[in-house]
């Protein structure tokens, strides 16, 4: 088994988007949003369907005119994973969205307009017992403070934060989580740990327009395991400008290096060499998109040759360690007296998962 670090997370409150619970120890829960057009109603079900599959906790959905959020009323319906309707400069969205059934609201109070109206929106959650996410983003800073600051500085992003928050408090409304977000990483890691220390509500952490899926993965992965590593964050949204199925990918990926949250297949695997036995790209490559659907936490080792494979295998619940024609398969660290054939890598390798993660499951439901 793969060595468990210890990291103290941040004490904070608890609310529930749905329920998913946000805060307060609280697994920590993956965020994606859609990019289909909320009106094109079926292909928005459709992926917010393969972004549950994949393991999203909860999902965002944007709301910009009155007619997405009649075709949100009907995405609400057919789907069972909590949605946050993301909605910007008109309240009357806010409020419609909260009438159709959002679990969770997403708004930057800055550009919502008076406090009228902001005061509108928290009193219709309050009502029906839904969180705000009160997103404050380095491109969107109210005017006055961005004048104050000259420019986006941790410093304007947590006053932008606390001014709404103040608001927030003075409705008495604490159901609510907060995040701080700049696509510069440092800007970002330093907005939080200053906010982390002012306030209690959870934490939603997340680069803001990353990049690209390579480029933006880089960057995410910097930036949200700087804060988890600090303990601070209790959702998490890897934003990146590709399938956002990657988004959730990533963000597990994150999660299951740090030891913080495990889900599905967590492949050990070599750069590989001119030592190596077998195909072991081309191995790690098919067996993880083969084995997407399959839940259940698994440490695998797939390394080519003796080199490190026997180290590997050994710390993993199942390894292969590459060697000439027959590659040798270990169970709990322990080597198993059938090889398996080179040739045959891929299939045998899916079928000892398949059963792993069977057996897994079983004890599990057993236990229960
Ligand atoms: Fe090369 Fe073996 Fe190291 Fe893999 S484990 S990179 S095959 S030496």
């Amino acid at each position: 088994m793969k060595t468990k670090k210890n990291i103290n997370r941040r004490k904070s409150d608890r609310i529930y988007v749905g329920k998913i619970p946000v805060g307060n120890n609280a697994p920590i829960s993956i965020q994606s949003m859609t990019n289909t057009r909320t009106t094109n109603i079926l292909e928005t079900i459709n992926q917010i369907i393969q972004l549950q599959k994949v393991g999203a906790d909860i999902v965002r959905v944007s709301i910009p005119t009155l007619k997405d959020a009649e075709s949100f009323k009907i995405i609400k319906k057919q789907v069972s994973v909590p949605l946050v309707a993301d909605i910007h400069f008109d309240y009357r969205l806010a409020l419609k969205a909260i009438e159709y059934g959002a679990d969770c609201l997403r708004i930057n109070p800055g550009n919502i307009g008076n406090k009228k109206r902001v005061s509108e929106i928290i009193n219709y959650a309050k009502n029906k017992n839904i969180p705000i996410r009160i997103g404050v983003n380095s491109g969107s800073l109210e005017k006055d403070i961005l004048k104050k600051h000259k420019t986006p500085t941790p410093e304007a992003l947590v006053e932008s934060a606390l001014r709404n928050i103040e608001f927030f408090d003075t409705l008495n409304f604490n159901q609510f989580k907060v995040s701080v977000k700049s696509s510069d990483v440092f800007l970002a890691i330093e907005a939080y740990k200053i906010l982390a220390k002012k306030i209690t509500q959870p934490l939603h952490i997340g680069i803001t327009e990353a990049g690209g899926l390579r480029s933006g993965t880089v960057k995410s992965s910097i930036g949200i395991s700087s804060l988890l590593t600090l303990g601070i964050g209790d959702t998490l949204r890897v934003s990146l400008a590709a399938d956002p199925i990657e988004e959730v990918k990533v963000g597990y990926d994150i999660l299951k290096a740090l030891c913080l949250r495990s889900r599905g297949i967590n492949f050990i695997a070599c750069p590989t060499c001119s030592r190596q036995e077998f195909d072991v790209i081309n191995t790690v490559n098919v067996l993880e998109k083969k084995l997407e659907d399959i839940s259940t936490p698994i440490d695998v080792s797939i390394i080519g040759c003796i080199v490190n494979g026997i180290g590997e295998a050994k710390t993993a619940t199942l390894g292969l360690t590459g060697n000439h024609k027959y590659s040798a398969f270990y169970e709990n660290g322990i080597r198993q007296k059938n090889k398996l054939k080179n040739e045959e890598i891929i299939e045998q390798m899916e079928n000892k998962i398949r059963k792993k993660a069977k057996e897994l499951d079983q004890l599990n439901y057993y236990k229960k």
